[in-house]
């Protein structure tokens, strides 16, 4: 298993995410335009604004356990289960390349 290319990999979806992250962060929290007077209009960004905070958690997550993972690709423990310490597998690993669990452990 080709480790430098996972984690070269891990890097650039990391890089991705925390870019995405950004856009998402500005789009909440630094709005250019004036807060509408309107109240429907108000209840329709409030939605929209819950939406892309939850996008941003789910972002913050995956960036996490990114982080995770390169720490694990640094300490030589990444190709085992965190939990049980047996191997994770190639396939899992292809599949999710920042988990920490094997199958059995991530049931
Ligand atoms: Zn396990």
């Amino acid at each position: 298993m080709d480790i430098e290319k996972i984690k070269s990999e891990l890097l650039a979806t990391k890089a991705e995410m925390e870019s995405r992250l950004e856009r998402t962060h500005k789009h909440i929290y630094q709005k250019d335009e004036p807060v509408s007077a309107n109240f429907n209009e108000q209840v329709k960004q409030m939605e929209n604004d819950g939406l892309v905070m939850a996008l941003e958690a789910e972002g913050l997550e995956e960036v996490a356990q990114i982080n995770n993972a390169l720490h694990r690709i640094e300490d030589d423990t990444y190709l085992l289960c965190a939990n049980c310490g047996e191997p994770i597998g190639e396939k899992r690993l292809q599949a999710i390349p920042y988990t920490s669990r094997c199958i059995q452990c991530a049931k």
